[in-house]
This record gives structure tokens, C-alpha cells and sequence, in this order.
């Protein structure tokens, strides 16, 4: 049986280098370098066993979709990636699942690049903590409480994709092989739209990552900002996969979790990033409103 150290050092220890990484794993602490003028932005984020990862998800993208639904924070506040830690709780120390799940991190820090710099790993019930560190210029990062009355709203990508996937994996509903492919793919391997975080933090208002559902996320940014949201449902991006399911797919697109798109406010007459449409206004008032007739049920609620 591995020691705690043995996985460490066999399977962690190596996603460790970075340019900002000046103490990596194997010291009480890890040491970070910050450019002057710049700012440590960090967020933590928990996927427990059946909760937020079915049994017997393959190890691998269980390491690959911790990391990437970290990062969509560090995305959504604009950040530089700096590097992670990872709290690990393992039911035993079986050597093949550390060794897939690492696999599954190798290919998020590379991606991100977002070196391993440090962590915990305790017996327990599965559960995977990740803590992201990034930064930011002083006064620079997106938050959810800039957006003006007259902004337009944009989402990047295509919306409900995940919960069309998991809704496969379910058995709650039949797509064609090839749409069912690429839908439990959006849900297993999460992009963060990190780049486009970086991209936006010249020009977005408000900006939030989309990890409980359109409808809940943008009610964030409306709070946040003292301001409402109008929402065009025909506006919706919807995957051609994910409009295989008619009518649920904009139910999918407004309320399903887990897409780890962006969501942000633009002043009128700034154009849209790549990859994002428009698909709403930011009016006076509060709250969402949507012009669809669906069951808003305001996203994924723990509690
Ligand atoms: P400490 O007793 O100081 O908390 P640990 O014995 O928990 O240190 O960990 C030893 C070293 O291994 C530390 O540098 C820690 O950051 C690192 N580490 C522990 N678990 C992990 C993990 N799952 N991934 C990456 N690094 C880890
Ligand atoms: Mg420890």
C-alpha cells in the first residue's frame, strides 16, 4: 500500500513548475510570485461523489473537470493564472485511480497552464477540492457589479449543453450517438474560457461564469449591479446536438448548470468577442426576465 508521500511524489509533484511558481510542492507552504501593482485573486470550489460527479466517474475527468470548474472563476474575474492547490479525500489509496485522476490534472494544468503547487490528501469519502490562485492589476478584475442600465448582455459559447449531456447519462433522454457524444463530452471536459476572462478586462461591465444555470447566474450580476436583466430567448446559442431536444433544449439553455460559459455586460457599440453573442439588455429594475413560457426554477440550489 503507497503512503500518503509515495502518491504525492509520484503522482502530483510533477505539475508543479510555472513561471509564477517559486516554492512548489514539498514545503510547508508554497511560494507565488506577484508582478507590482498586482493583486491575488483566489477561489476554492468542491466536487463531492454523487453530488457533483456521478459514481464511478472515470478518474480522470473527474482531475480534468475539478480543475477546469475552478479555473471558469478565475476566468470570470479576468485573472492570470498562478497556480492551484488540491485538498484530495480518498476512500483507500488505490495507486490506479491516483495515477488516471493525475493524468486527467496534467492535462488541466497544461491547458490552463496552471501549475500543482501544493495540497492535502486525506481518507475519506471522495471529494476533491481545488483552490485557484490568479492575478489581476489593482483595480482591474471583473466583478458582477459593474453593469450600467443600456448594457447589452452576452453569453460565449453554446448554453445547456452540460445538463443536455447529463441528462444522456441519465437515461432521461435519447439524442443521436453523435450528438450524445459530443454532449456527455461538454459535460466531462468543461472548457473555462479563460483567454476570453483576459480579453474582456479592458472593455466588460459585470461578468460572471455560468456553473448554476443562465437564469440564476445573470440574477447574480442583476443583484450585484442594483439593475435587471432582459433575456431574448430566440438569442440563446444552442448547440445543433442540444436542439435535438426541441423545447427542452431552451429550458436546458436558461436553468441546466455546469456549462462554465461566461456571461457579461458590454457597453453598447463595444463588439463582441469571438465566440459570444448578444442575448440580452440590461434594463432598471431587478431580477431576470426571460420571454419564455418554462419553468424557471433559478438554477441548481445545494439548499
Ligand atoms: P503539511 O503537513 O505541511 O500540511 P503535507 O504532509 O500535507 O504537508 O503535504 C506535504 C507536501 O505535499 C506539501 O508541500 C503539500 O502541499 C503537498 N501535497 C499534499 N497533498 C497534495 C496533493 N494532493 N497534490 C499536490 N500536493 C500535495
Ligand atoms: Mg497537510
Amino acid at each position: 500500500m503507497p503512503s500518503e508521500f509515495d502518491l504525492i511524489y509520484r503522482h502530483f509533484a510533477h505539475l508543479g513548475a510555472g513561471p509564477a511558481v517559486e516554492l512548489s510542492v514539498g514545503d510547508d507552504c508554497a511560494i507565488l510570485k506577484l508582478e507590482p501593482g498586482e493583486r491575488l485573486v483566489t477561489s476554492v470550489d468542491t466536487l463531492v461523489e454523487g453530488v457533483h460527479f456521478l459514481p464511478d466517474t472515470f478518474p480522470e475527468i473527474i482531475g480534468y473537470r475539478a480543475v477546469a470548474t475552478a479555473v471558469s472563476d478565475l476566468a470570470a474575474m479576468g485573472a492570470r493564472p498562478l497556480g492551484m492547490t488540491i485538498a484530495l479525500t480518498l476512500p483507500d489509496a488505490d495507486e490506479f485511480w491516483v495515477h488516471s485522476f493525475s493524468q486527467g490534472l496534467a492535462e488541466a494544468v497544461s491547458e490552463y497552464s496552471l501549475p500543482l503547487v501544493g495540497g492535502d490528501t486525506t481518507r475519506g469519502p471522495l471529494t476533491v477540492s481545488v483552490q485557484v490562485m490568479g492575478a489581476v492589476h489593482a483595480d482591474q478584475a471583473l466583478l458582477r457589479s459593474g453593469a450600467q442600465v443600456g448594457d447589452a448582455v452576452y453569453v460565449s459559447g453554446t448554453l445547456g449543453d452540460a445538463a443536455g449531456g447529463l441528462a444522456f447519462l441519465q437515461d432521461e433522454w435519447r439524442p443521436s450517438p453523435d450528438a450524445a457524444a459530443y454532449l456527455v463530452e461538454r459535460h466531462e471536459r468543461p472548457t473555462a474560457r479563460l483567454a476570453l476572462g483576459q480579453q474582456l478586462l479592458a472593455v466588460a461591465t459585470a461578468t460572471i461564469d455560468i456553473s448554476d444555470g443562465l437564469l440564476a447566474d445573470a440574477g447574480h450580476i442583476a443583484a450585484a449591479s442594483g439593475v435587471a436583466i432582459e433575456l431574448e430567448s430566440a438569442a440563446l446559442p444552442i448547440s445543433p446536438a442540444l436542439a435535438e431536444a426541441g423545447e427542452r433544449a431552451t429550458t436546458w439553455a436558461l436553468t441546466g448548470g455546469d456549462d462554465y460559459e461566461l456571461c457579461f455586460t458590454l457597453p453598447v457599440g463595444v463588439p463582441a468577442p469571438e465566440g459570444c453573442v448578444r442575448i440580452g439588455t440590461v434594463v432598471v429594475g431587478e431580477g431576470v426576465r426571460v420571454d419564455a413560457d418554462i419553468d424557471t426554477g433559478a438554477g441548481y440550489q445545494h439548499f
